[in-house]
């Protein structure tokens, strides 16, 4: 069956992009204007300040580049490293991966902690390299928050303590491209350096703007660090942002948007925000153990609340689970990458999302699943899922109570 046979519309179940909020759409559909207006810094100027408030920092400074967020990941890379600099990362799935791998690419020399795919940021290990770099060779700590590939959230704070313990200069950088705007995340508090975002994750904006929050003591790394930049400089952008303009054409038409995409999240607010993706991703959860299958995600612990991977088992190819879901049913779910492929299929469960959005994936699974030849019982997730719900609802009105 081809798309342009389908009718109603398909669902958007990927973990970026994600679904635009109607407003924010709206907002995007604005006439071009003169970046160098004089005036332009009355639109971006407090969309540099709203962002703070969303990555809960008073003092870094926030670059947005035309990109998506592996431009951030570069920005970090190539402004505030050189050459030959020792860096501290893990890999754990195809995004933490695939910044190693940049960072090898750049000439960096990576301490490449190899972890298991579903486990998350080694913290012990992390913890013995660092107390074995005694002369502080190791410039950088790096961190993927929310590993998009296997559903796994990773303790951040826990980084900056092992950092403090052991009086370790090293700036700690943070993917936070899958987490930020929809799971807690405090950049001050949790000692973070840099981190790195994009628009078509929690922003529910189109792919098109990488966000990155550098703190003060990061930025004084640009004069030593080496490595040439660029599109992506730190300089000529703070030099130009200081007016509120940009040292290119930047993507005046997203800034549009992402005015809406932060009043959107201020509206609910950003303590609400987190509180309904924990909701829903525990509804997600519930329908997933309901089917007799697990995550990819080892432990409780590492459970993202933005992203489920679901295993399937041996004898089931789960592409053949996700052509199916999008051919017979309108249902985008997201694939297994790389060494994920064929073995787990995803659902991702961020940005402008309620209880029956849910409810549409979780059931979608199932008809994908067994017309696949899957032995899953129908409707078994929905109901699993939807029993979470009245219970989380008779809880708030206990509490209220
Ligand atoms: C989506 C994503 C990225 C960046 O991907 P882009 O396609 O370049 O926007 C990086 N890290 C994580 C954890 C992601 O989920």
């Amino acid at each position: 069956m081809h798309s342009s046979n389908r009718r109603g519309y398909t669902g958007l179940f990927i973990p970026g992009p994600t679904n635009i909020p109607e407003s924010v759409r709206q907002a995007l559909n604005v006439p071009m204007q003169d970046m160098r207006a004089p005036d332009f810094g009355e639109l971006t100027l407090p969309l540099m300040a709203d962002l703070k408030k969303i990555l809960k920092t008073q003092s870094a400074e926030i670059f947005i580049f035309p990109g998506s967020g592996t431009a951030g990941w570069e920005s970090c890379l190539s402004n505030l490293f050189s050459t030959g600099d020792r860096v501290l990362m893990s890999s754990f799935g195809q995004f933490s991966m695939l910044w190693v791998d940049m960072a090898q690419r750049f000439g960096l020399a990576v301490d490449h902690c190899q972890v298991e795919w579903g486990e998350g940021v080694p913290h012990d290990h992390y913890r013995t390299i660092l107390e074995q770099d005694k002369e502080h060779r190791i410039r950088g700590v790096f961190a993927c928050h929310n590993e998009t590939a296997t559903g796994v959230v990773s303790n951040i704070r826990r980084i900056r303590e092992i950092l403090d313990d052991l009086g370790h200069p090293a700036l700690l950088c943070v993917d936070g491209v899958s987490s930020v705007g929809s799971l807690e995340f405090e950049m001050d508090d949790w000692g973070i350096d840099v981190v790195v975002t994009g628009s078509q994750k929690g922003f529910m904006l189109p792919t098109g703007l990488a966000i990155v929050g550098v703190s003060q003591r990061a930025l004084e790394r640009r004069s030593t660090a080496n490595l040439p930049r660029t599109f992506l400089s730190f300089d000529d952008m703070l030099k130009a942002n200081a007016t509120g303009h940009f040292p290119y054409t930047p993507a005046t038409t997203l800034f549009h948007g992402l005015r809406a995409s932060l009043d959107f999240l201020f509206e609910e607010g950003l303590d609400n925000v987190v509180a309904r993706h924990a909701r829903l991703a525990c509804a997600v959860r519930a329908g997933v153990h309901a089917w007799g299958l697990t995550l990819c995600a080892r432990q409780p612990a590492l459970y993202s609340d933005t992203v489920s991977a679901i295993v399937v088992p041996e004898n089931t190819d789960s592409s053949e689970i996700l052509n199916t879901a999008y051919y017979r049913y309108n249902l985008s779910l997201g694939a297994g990458l790389s060494r994920l492929a064929g073995k787990v299929f995803r659902i991702g469960h961020l940005g402008n999302l309620n209880e029956i959005m849910v409810l549409q994936a979780l059931a979608g699974s199932e008809l994908a699943m067994r017309a696949c030849g899957m032995n899953i019982e129908l409707g078994s997730g929905v109901a699993a899922a939807q029993a979470q719900f009245i219970h989380d609802d008779e809880q708030a009105i206990v509490k209220a109570a």
